[in-house]
């Protein structure tokens, strides 16, 4: 008789969506921003990054380094998931001052929108992500949101 499946390990709230390490830019006291790319050709701003400028094509695009903090342009409470994923959760869009607008998890608030509000400065939350460092070839990093 096979042994029975592990139970499922549900993801706490405050973890955040995963990064790539190229999504990640490492500052001089050792705190961790975001990074996206602008479009060399056009200007378009955008995270991720991506190899194709989304607006005109062009494949010339430079790292964009992006804020600590942001603005909260709209948000909900997820109460349906994976069964892995712990619920209720708040996800988000983030106006960055760069001009871009991220997406994620927001924390802080035991996972209902409690607290909350359009244009609530939030601060942007990234961490390397030791749980997967041990099986990922590259180092893996988290984000989220908090109010600040
Ligand atoms: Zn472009």
């Amino acid at each position: 008789m096979p042994a029975p499946a592990p139970a499922p390990v549900r993801n706490a709230p405050h973890i955040g969506r995963p990064l790539r390490a190229a999504d990640v830019i490492h500052g001089a006291a050792g705190e961790l921003h975001l990074s996206g790319a602008e479009c060399t050709a056009c200007g378009t701003r955008i995270f991720p990054a991506a190899p194709v400028c989304p607006s005109c094509n062009a494949e010339q695009l430079k790292p964009l380094p992006l804020g600590a903090t942001g603005t909260l342009y709209a948000y909900s409470t997820v109460h349906v998931a994976p069964a892995v994923w712990q619920v209720p959760y708040v996800i988000g869009y983030v106006d960055l001052p760069e001009g871009v607008r991220v997406f994620g998890k927001v924390a802080g608030t035991d996972g209902v929108a409690a607290g909350l509000a359009p244009d609530l400065t939030v601060r942007v939350h990234v961490e390397k992500d030791a749980a997967a460092d041990a099986s990922a070839a590259a180092p893996t990093y988290r984000y989220w949101f908090a109010p600040a």
